[in-house]
């Protein structure tokens, strides 16, 4: 199979240092393969996609010397056959539905036990408050993977070859339920989260290999629990580490001062960037 890989930014703000790496890996990687590097523009929540920080991409891409291959992919191109998948996962008995707000899921864990997480990687794990319920859709705000069953009997794995978690990674059952829970899947103003989306996009254009920060190492399990459950392949994943400001914090979006777009206008060049990402 041909080394694919992508890197998938989402349109709501300024592409900074840390994307700069993230893209620059990615296709560098691609082309010492003889592999391709594709483009997506992860626009899952409309609220915050916005066409001109889609527009920056493509310049600032373009700018770096990054070509892609092929079209890019857009998710809001493709709400439907997440939709459908989403059925699939439901006619299976994967999901339920679920109503609880933010801070429902606040005060139903606001006892915390010894030894159990609290927070995994969608933030605080949720309680399982509607797991039981059967809530028909009409009453829910969105749909959860109901984790007991989900990770039940799963002998997904994956290999990771990034520094910090260099191996087979095997996923368990009891740590599934444990350190990641019933994770939203869709809500009633969005198509499908990121998780289900990523999975769905990957499969769809063929990528064997995804590089992406180390920030979504933890999500990974989700996305190769996914796969396991839907009867799709699991390409392999290097999460690098990632670029940090001065005071070792991770760069954000709102980290304007560390945009592409900024260093373009004072001046500096490609190989500039390239320079200050250690590449
Ligand atoms: N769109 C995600 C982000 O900007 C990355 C998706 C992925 O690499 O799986 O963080």
């Amino acid at each position: 199979m041909t080394f694919t890989t992508r890197f998938a930014p989402s349109p709501t703000g300024p592409l900074h240092l840390g994307h700069a790496y993230s893209a620059l890996l990615a296709h560098d990687t691609a082309r010492s393969k003889g592999g391709r590097f594709l483009l997506r523009i992860d626009d899952l929540d409309q609220s915050r996609a916005r066409p001109h920080w889609e527009q920056q991409i493509y310049d600032d891409l373009t700018w770096l010397g990054i070509k892609w291959n092929g079209a890019v992919r857009r998710q809001s191109d493709h709400f439907p056959d997440y939709a459908e998948t989403l059925e699939t996962l439901r006619a299976a008995g994967l999901t339920f539905e679920c109503k609880c707000t933010r801070r429902d899921i606040d005060n139903a864990a606001s006892a915390p036990q010894e030894g159990v997480p609290e927070f995994g990687p969608d933030g605080r794990i949720y309680p399982g408050t509607c797991r039981e319920r059967n809530l028909s859709r009409d009453d829910a705000t969105c749909t959860r993977l109901n984790m007991v069953k989900a990770s039940q009997s799963t002998s997904a794995h994956f290999t990771e070859t990034g520094p910090a978690f260099t191996g087979t990674h095997v996923l368990s059952s009891r740590d599934l339920q444990t350190t990641i829970g019933d994770v939203v899947l869709a809500r009633r103003n969005m198509a499908a989260s990121y998780h289900l989306s990523v999975v769905l996009d990957d499969v769809a254009t063929g990528v064997t290999h995804v590089i992406r920060g180390e920030d979504l190492f933890e999500a990974t399990r989700i996305h190769v629990l996914l796969q396991n459950l839907l009867d799709l392949p699991t390409p392999s994943y290097h999460h690098h580490s990632l670029i940090r400001d001065d005071a070792g914090k991770r760069l954000a979006k709102r980290d304007d001062a560390r945009a592409i777009a900024k260093y373009r206008a004072d001046g500096a060049t490609p190989a500039d960037i390239r320079a200050m990402v250690g590449l």
